[in-house]
């Protein structure tokens, strides 16, 4: 065990935070093209951080959009495996920012949290392995396995160049397992295994009656209303059970055997009921509600809008109505099927005397799952617990991570999902903040991991 490199982080904390301070200061916000340059800063950091630390083939790769900085250290020999490690140095905008305690481009600490745009999502974490690959290189002068580096600035906005250049340059790219930071903890001292996430597709439908918003004294009676119809509608794709009603729904969903629905039992719950408002939690039939959001598919309703908005009253029947659709996908679910079967479903319910006009949602994504006693899940897990000093949870998320899903799909490696940040970080919202124990321990964890899995 590499006692050198742990000594070394300690040793060397205020200036490994300090450095960490310079890079949440760059405020790399992908979607704002007055940033550009910022953009082009925080690809800099990284490459010149992995260029002090030792790394090969550092280079700032251009993409028609945002730079993605790649990495390479092989010292480690054929026999070692290779690791690619992915995460992104762009963030979402700041806004609104009278609503943040401290500026979010000048780091602060209160309370033992970093407060910063980035400090959770995702610079904070990109920089632990970074600040992790410098104490080995520091200290033994060496890792001890074969590292890939890739980070991005387009996760924010959709990594739409990341893909391509991933298709292009597979072998370049191409390591034995793949390791991604980007996601939280169940709790903030709960370490947390994430081997689940779900995908996701979606729709919006229109129904149209008559061409212009009627008097409903005068045609109600004899004219279909949109909204009531639209209600009809929505009504028939999931019944009182949340069980989904559009036909074939379920039929590639994976089963839950019993061992996840163990694994799924044993994560400490949320009360939903709590921390929500409502009175009462719901589920599918047969199922917990963990289970339901964890690991089944769900469909809901985003947004819906007919008629009159405003006070008052105002007796017309609408000329028509819309409904935003999704669906979150598990594991066996093709998210084009699932849009097929939806279109088929809505098209034969469609209630007499309005038309339906459907808009396909273009994004989607598959479900991702790695088995929970695959051998890197395995160390991962001994590692948060060695480091965390409490039994890590494995968990499936609601969530979806795209990039994860392409990762696997393309690439055909196992993902391990090591993520650090808390239900508290307030990822994307003012007062982003990340745990500075978990910054520590977080950091100890992946010495112990880069150790555990350096036999293949
Ligand atoms: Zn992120």
């Amino acid at each position: 065990m590499s006692e050198k490199a742990l000594t070394y982080l300690k040793e060397n904390r205020d200036v490994l935070l300090k450095k960490l301070d310079q890079f949440l200061s760059i405020p790399s916000v992908s979607t704002d093209p007055s940033h550009k340059k910022d953009i082009g800063k925080a690809a800099e950091f990284v490459a010149n951080y992995l260029n002090q630390i030792g790394f090969q083939q550092v280079e700032v790769v251009e993409t028609k959009g945002h730079p993605l900085v790649y990495g390479e250290w092989n010292g480690a020999g054929d026999d070692a495996p290779t690791a690619l490690f992915y995460g992104h140095y762009d963030v979402q905008p700041a806004d609104p920012l009278d609503l943040w305690d401290s500026e979010p481009f000048k780091p602060e600490v209160r309370d033992g949290r970093l407060y910063a745009r980035g400090a959770s999502d995702d610079k904070g974490q990109v920089f632990m392995h970074l600040a992790v690959f410098e104490a080995y290189m520091k200290t033994e002068g060496k890792l001890p396995v074969n590292i890939k580096v890739c980070i991005e600035g387009e996760e924010e906005i959709g990594s739409e160049n990341l893909y391509d250049i991933l298709k292009d340059k597979k072998e370049k790219f191409q390591a034995d397992f793949a390791i991604i930071s980007d996601s939280g903890m169940v709790d903030s001292d709960q370490p947390t295994i994430l081997y689940g996430l779900k995908g996701f597709t979606g729709l919006e439908l229109t129904l149209t009656g008559p061409s212009s918003d009627l008097h409903s004294g005068i045609y109600g009676g004899a004219i279909r209303n949109p909204a009531m119809a639209m209600s009809h509608l929505l009504a028939s794709l999931k019944n009182e059970n949340e069980v989904v009603q559009v036909e074939g729904f379920y039929d590639d969903v994976e089963e839950l055997t019993n061992e996840e629905r163990q694994l799924i039992k044993e994560v400490p719950g949320e009360d939903f009921s709590k921390s929500t408002g409502v009175k009462e939690t719901v589920s599918e039939q047969d199922y917990t509600a963990k289970e339901h959001t964890m690991a089944r598919p769900t469909l809901e309703v985003n947004g819906l809008f007919s008629g009159y908005q405003g006070e008052g009253t105002k007796t017309i029947i609408p000329s028509t109505a819309t409904a935003k659709l999704t669906c979150r996908l598990v594991p066996g679910q093709v998210p084009n099927k699932i849009q097929d079967l939806l279109v088929a479903h809505l098209e034969k319910y469609v209630p007499k005397g309005v038309t339906l006009d459907i808009k396909r949602e273009a994004l989607s994504a598959k479900a991702y799952k790695v088995d929970p006693n695959h051998p890197l899940i395995a160390k991962a897990a001994n590692s948060l617990t060695t480091a965390f000093g409490k039994e890590a949870t494995y968990v499936r998320m609601g969530g979806s991570i795209p990039v994860v899903e392409w990762i696997d799909s393309n690439y055909n490696m196992p993902i391990v999902l090591l993520g650090f940040g808390t239900p508290e970080d307030r990822l994307h919202s003012p007062n982003e903040s990340f745990l500075l124990a978990n910054f520590d321990k977080g950091m100890e964890t992946l010495v112990y991991y880069l150790e555990e899995v350096s036999s293949k």
